[in-house]
């Protein structure tokens, strides 16, 4: 699913087809989740393809790099300019990109300042698919801030998120929604929430959350429709009288949730502020809108 015999990756400083990369089975990474990735999207624009905010997601990049102490040899242009050359060997439109920046051999708990940048892309449907969601409040916390860098996206913090996942999928739900260590709702597992009371949005405040892209974009877009969002601690029973709640990451794009632990909301979710925001999400990653691809 993720490559066949044509695709082309880039790997340690060049392209070569994705079937040549060999990975030892002592990388540093593998072992102890030591590494930093990225997840980006492009989309068929009426202007060609165009990478959504590329430079938001490569800074972050460069950001989860300096914090880890690992090298990132590479400058936010060279990562975009990557980028679109592996959507041009790959004769990828609309695709999910997949930058990794992992540390080679090294059984040791020190870095050795060495990594290699992997960047590879596939086709990729909405990740939460386009149904309306039923999810679950997770026992899986999000990691402490104190013990990892969580506004970076570190590899080994993922293990709590799969963790979750796989409780939710384990009851039947589709997804999973964390809390903080202190028991306010935090996010999903790869995705900022977001609830809507009264034609007010609310989303949980930065400390606790990955703090996404999409969720700054959502913000701007509520701000051009003069719907108010605050940011700020908020309560699983809180949540649970929400009229709607969606979710909003660059994989699921925005996903609807219809229902938190058996409880439906009172509102059609389809007439909510969140369904409007969602269809504005979709126009505007489709638009040839210059700014509205590099400007967060
Ligand atoms: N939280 C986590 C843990 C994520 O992995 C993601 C996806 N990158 C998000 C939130 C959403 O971030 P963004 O909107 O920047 O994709």
């Amino acid at each position: 699913m993720y490559y066949s015999e044509k695709t082309v990756v880039f790997y340690d400083g060049k392209f070569v087809k994705a079937k040549q990369v060999n990975c030892s089975p002592f990388a540093q990474t593998m072992h102890y989740g030591y590494g930093i990735f990225e997840g980006l999207r492009s989309y068929q624009t009426s202007n060609g393809v165009a990478v959504f905010k590329a430079k938001a997601h490569f800074e972050r990049m460069k950001y989860a790099a300096q914090r880890l102490s690992i090298p990132l040899n590479y400058s936010v242009q060279d990562l975009e300019n990557i980028a679109y050359d592996l959507l041009d060997q790959n004769n990828f439109k609309d695709a999910y990109i997949r930058p990794l920046l992992f540390c080679p051999d090294n059984m040791r708990l020190s870095s050795k300042g060495e990594a290699i940048l992997f960047m590879g892309a596939w086709k990729w449907p909405r990740y939460l698919g386009d149904n309306i969601l039923s999810t679950c409040i997770s026992s899986i916390e999000r990691p402490n801030p104190k013990s990892c860098p969580i506004d970076a996206k570190i590899s080994g913090l993922y293990v709590s998120s799969i963790m979750a996942t796989n409780e939710a999928h384990s009851k039947k739900y589709d997804e999973a929604i964390m809390l903080d260590q202190n028991g306010n709702v935090a996010q999903a597992p790869g995705a900022n929430i977001f609830y809507e009371k009264d034609g007010e949005l609310f989303t949980p405040a930065t400390g606790h959350i990955l703090a996404g892209i999409t969720r700054q974009v959502i913000m701007n877009l509520a701000k051009e429709k003069e719907i108010k969002v605050t940011e700020k601690m908020i309560s699983p029973q809180e949540l649970l009288q929400a009229d709607a709640v969606m979710f909003t990451g660059t994989a699921v794009e925005v996903a609807l949730v219809g229902a938190i632990d058996g409880v439906k909301f009172k509102k059609n979710i389809k007439h909510s502020k969140c369904a409007e925001l969602a269809d504005a999400y979709a126009d505007l990653v489709h638009s040839a809108y210059e700014p509205a691809y590099t400007i967060i």
